[in-house]
């Protein structure tokens, strides 16, 4: 018997580009590996045009076709982990639907697997992404997560991923609500191995991530993967209590010690505006930072269901209620 690698595509609002992508692309790549079996698990993420008609039709003429469809739009991080509680592959990869991703590189990606890799990692040439705020936000967005300390997180990472079935039991063994697959990922640590490629144009449609869930999607990696932020802060506050004492310092010598030879004529408001300002800046800072922690704990103990399922729209899934695990 053939090893089965599941195949599994997160679709929301893409009836332009979806058949071009599934015929002309995908089906042909596959088609063309004859060692293993595929199984092609589509998620529908709540999709308000005619995407999941077209899935439904791809699942009723393949058997081999899954289709897992979301009541509405949990978002692409969401619509992953959907998938990869569905896919029964021995090996899970992970592609997006617009063709930005090659489905010409699967080959490539289960030869690694095959070498021994648990987890191969897609790594997108940099310089592709555009406009000039993607591009600079994606650059700072690898830098900042190497300063927190995520030193395994490759810039340029992508979704573009496959995960041994060892990888994915674990991978949906987690619970966290606020959760950035690829960090997750990259935290259980298993033997990753690289793999380059061009990221190419969307084949029709347009990118539903725009600059400001971009932003979210970065700040939540950052505090829903490391506690730096904290620390980053405590530095802020060391650094602004250490500025204030010394500009109070040299207001004192300045002005009462050496008889204000700079003539500043600062009095005892000044003094004051200065040193409560900082105050205030520092008390904001912190705040600020326990409340983030304090509403994602908020969103842990909500313990609400990572997605739900539709009965009615998905197809050939065996029980859409599963909870456990194909082992
Ligand atoms: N997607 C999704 N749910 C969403 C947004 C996007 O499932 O809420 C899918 C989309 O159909 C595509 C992939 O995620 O297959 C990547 O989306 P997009 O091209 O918009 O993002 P980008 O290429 O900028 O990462
Ligand atoms: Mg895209």
């Amino acid at each position: 018997m053939n090893k089965l690698v599941s195949i599994v595509i997160p679709v929301c609002n893409e009836e332009k580009g979806i058949k071009k992508f599934l015929d002309e692309r995908l089906f042909v790549a596959i088609s063309k590996i004859k060692e293993y079996d595929f199984e092609i698990v589509l998620v529908n993420d709540g999709s308000k045009d005619k995407t999941l008609e077209i899935l439904q039709e791809y699942a009723a003429k393949n058997k081999n076709v899954k289709v897992v469809s979301l009541v509405r739009n949990f978002g692409k991080e969401m619509a992953l982990s959907a998938g990869l509680r569905y896919a029964d592959g021995d090996a899970v990869l992970t592609i997006d639907s617009d063709g930005q991703q090659p489905p010409e590189k699967i080959e490539d990606f289960i030869k690694a697997w095959e070498d021994g890799a648990e987890i191969v990692t897609g790594v997108r040439d940099h310089y592709t992404k555009h406009g000039l705020i993607p591009k600079l936000g994606s650059k700072l967005f690898y830098r900042i997560l190497r300063m927190m300390g995520n030193k395994t997180t490759v810039p340029g990472s992508t979704d573009f991923r496959l995960m041994d079935r060892i990888v994915v039991n674990e991978f949906n063994k987690l619970t966290e609500h606020n959760r950035i697959t690829r960090g997750l990922v990259d935290w259980m640590g298993y033997e990753t191995k690289i793999i380059y490629y061009t990221y190419g144009e969307r084949m029709a449609g347009r990118p539903s991530y725009n600059i400001s869930k971009l932003f979210n999607l970065a700040i939540d990696s950052f505090v829903s993967m490391s506690s730096t932020p904290l620390v980053i802060f405590g530095y802020i506050g060391l650094f602004i209590t250490f500025g204030s004492f010394i500009l109070g310092m040299f207001c004192i010598i300045n002005q009462y010690i050496l008889g204000d030879p700079l003539h500043l004529y600062w009095n005892g408001a000044v003094q004051m505006a200065i040193f409560i300002t900082f105050l205030v800046g520092l008390v904001l800072i912190s705040q600020s930072i326990t409340a983030l922690y304090i509403s994602h704990i908020h969103a842990e103990t909500q313990n609400r269901p990572l997605f739900i399922v539709s009965k009615k729209a998905s197809r050939n899934i065996k029980d859409p209620c599963k909870t456990e695990q194909k082992k």
